[in-house]
């Protein structure tokens, strides 16, 4: 394995007395991420992909890999925080990293798993937005919708994404200027991970949006149905089969609302250049109105519009989702046992139209 940049090892992590405090006070996230990456050690490779200021402060936002290091090893991706203020998504990732990093000592199964695929943790993308619980990131941009893509049927303005400036949310950042680096990150980050790959699946953790668990892919600004879409009907079925009682909604993003400048439909279209490659982008939309509906008080916090905030229900959020994490391991490392070729194919992408075309072409 190659040795890795100073800033990138475990314990080249900064300590300095005001760093610390900062986080126990404002971002327990990091300050837990850090002490998983102590703890995973030789299972971990970390790195610093960009050090984001806020202030006098230089926080940093990293990616850890887990398993092959093989460039043609299948890849799964988690990804959280990319709302600053939808903190479960990325506490949902740490509890999922952490179980993974205790189960490593004593479990050959998901050793032999690992030997397979790599999983990529980036799960706090946006570590100013959460530190002060915003949407957005430090500079006011909603990274969701910063990528350089305009939607081809965007939803209600201003919720599809606008430039009239930062005071008003799902602010895109300024025409023609570079994506905001937490964007730029992340997005180098996917494409180096998934360039060798043959299959890679990716799962955006976020929260806030309805009553249900959705689970969506692309295109967010576009009606029409995804290019792959018979390979997510297959993940789909496969899934359904597996986890008949499953809480989700699998369903193209655009059928809830449409927007510019999503980071996946960006990277996925990319993708779309390698024929031979299958990329997946999937975000789980955790549906946070019904944590409010059963705790009214949580309409007084603009947290508890996005978040758990009693404890049982938050631990309850947590184990919910580890069967779907589980199965995207599982469906990651045995891709080719199920990803549909020729005539199954053919059947996948009818019933994908069924069920998910708006426009009656694909
Ligand atoms: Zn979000």
């Amino acid at each position: 394995m190659p040795s890795l940049p100073a800033s990138a090892r475990p314990d080249a992590i900064d300590e300095t007395l005001s760093q610390t405090r900062y986080y126990r006070r404002r971002l327990p996230e990091l300050h837990r991420l850090e002490r998983l990456i102590r703890k995973g050690g030789q299972h971990i490779e970390t790195t610093v992909l960009a050090e984001i200021r806020d202030g006098d402060l230089a926080l940093p936002l990293y990616a850890l890999r887990l398993g092959s290091r093989r460039s043609d090893a299948p890849v799964l991706l988690l990804t959280g925080g990319i709302h600053g203020v939808e903190r479960i998504g990325s506490q949902l990732l740490l509890s999922q990293l952490a179980t993974l990093i205790s189960r490593l000592q004593w479990d050959e199964g998901l050793q032999q798993d690992l030997e397979r695929i790599r999983l990529v943790f980036c799960p706090l993308i946006n570590p100013v937005g959460m530190a002060h619980g915003w949407r957005s990131n430090g500079n006011g941009v909603d990274l969701m919708r910063n990528a350089p893509l305009d939607a081809e049927t965007p939803g209600p303005w201003p919720l599809a994404g606008h430039r009239i400036g930062r005071w008003l949310p799902w602010y895109r950042g300024r025409r023609d200027t570079p994506m905001q680096p937490e964007a730029q990150a992340l997005c180098e980050l996917v494409r180096s991970e998934i360039d060798g790959a043959p299959f890679s699946l990716a799962l955006d953790c976020h929260s806030g949006f309805g009553m249900r668990d959705r689970l969506w892919f692309p295109y967010a600004g576009s009606n029409r149905l995804l290019e792959h879409a018979a390979e997510v009907h297959a993940l789909a079925r496969l899934f359904e089969r597996a986890q008949p009682h499953h809480p989700y909604v699998f369903e193209p993003q655009c059928h809830q609302y449409r927007t510019h400048g999503d980071l996946w439909d960006y990277l996925y279209r990319q993708q779309l250049a390698h024929r031979e490659q299958v990329f997946l982008p999937l975000t789980l939309e955790m549906g946070s109105w019904l944590w409010v509906r059963k705790n009214l008080r949580q309409l007084t916090s603009f947290t508890g519009l996005f978040n758990p905030l009693v404890p049982h229900r938050h631990k309850r959020i947590l184990r919910r989702h580890s069967l779907l994490l589980d199965f995207l391991i599982r469906a990651t490392r045995s891709w080719q046992y199920w990803l549909p070729q020729d005539d199954e194919r053919v059947f996948h992408q009818r019933q994908a139209q069924r069920r998910w075309s708006r426009t009656g072409n694909g």
